[in-house]
């Protein structure tokens, strides 16, 4: 598997870090999780294909999150998808009423020319093409969502934005990467959110193998993330930069 990071930011604008977005290569399949603002130009950036993109994985519905869903929709009504492949979205329950009144707002939004599959997902695991994925529920909106995705050459987590909880350990249990929020240094906390030392708490907790950190606010500029999560975590740590390929497992992407 290839992970790709295309947003490592925040709903705050800065010049490098675009909020939320994954892109996760298999052998046959590719999905986002989660696609915040500008995440489709960064899917494309990275050498992405929207002829390719197989599901969107939804963690929340905060618009960091999720805003480049509309675009998506009305990007894939272009007669340059024709006949693509379905597109499946994945969220907690609230996904066909966000879908249903972003239609009414932008009646454009409605699916021409492809299949538009939407599936509420509740906590448990569900096949996605080689992928076998897992919900775990996770502090920080009702509706928030952390993913664990598992195919035969690896697993990765996702936090999603994420507040201390028991879930997370279980979610990043024994992966071989866990992409986590460490949204602020360690002394400025924000409430619904981790931060690096919190983070690495959980990893190490969960015997993941390489901890990710991301949805970097702006308080981190200048502080020393690494050594915040080194604190508390032995394994390998990666500062989350948009655009940087992570592998994962064992190398099956084509
Ligand atoms: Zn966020
Ligand atoms: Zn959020």
């Amino acid at each position: 598997m290839l992970l790709t990071i295309l947003g490592s930011g925040t709903a705050i604008p800065v010049p490098d870090r675009f909020p939320a977005g994954y892109l996760l290569q298999t052998q046959t399949a590719q999905v986002l999780i989660d696609c915040g603002p500008g995440v489709l130009r960064r899917l494309v950036q990275a050498g992405g294909d929207l002829h390719k993109l197989d599901a969107v994985l939804l963690t929340h519905y905060h618009t960091d999150h999720c805003a480049d869903l509309a675009a998506l929709l009305f990007a894939l009504r272009s007669p340059n998808f024709a006949n693509r492949k379905p597109m499946h979205l994945f969220g907690a329950p609230g996904l066909l009423r966000l879908v249903q009144k972003l239609t009414e707002a932008w009646p454009w939004l409605q699916p021409r020319g492809y299949e538009l599959e939407l599936h509420e997902v509740l906590p448990g695991t569900f096949p996605l093409a080689d992928l076998e994925v897992t919900a775990v529920p996770i502090r920080h909106t009702a509706q928030s969502l952390g993913y664990r995705c598992t195919t035969a050459a690896g697993s990765v987590a996702f936090s999603g934005d994420a507040d201390e909880c028991e879930e997370l350990v279980l979610l990043a249990r024994d992966t071989d990467v866990f992409v986590c929020d460490a949204a602020t240094p360690d002394d400025e906390k924000l409430d619904g959110h981790l931060t690096p030392g919190l983070a690495a708490r959980h990893a190490a907790r969960a015997a993941t193998h390489k901890l990710v950190l991301t949805h970097f606010y702006p308080a981190c500029d200048g502080h020393d993330l690494r050594a915040e999560a080194k604190a508390h975590y032995d394994g390998p740590i990666v500062l989350a930069e948009d655009l940087q390929r992570i592998p994962i497992g064992q190398p099956d992407w084509g």
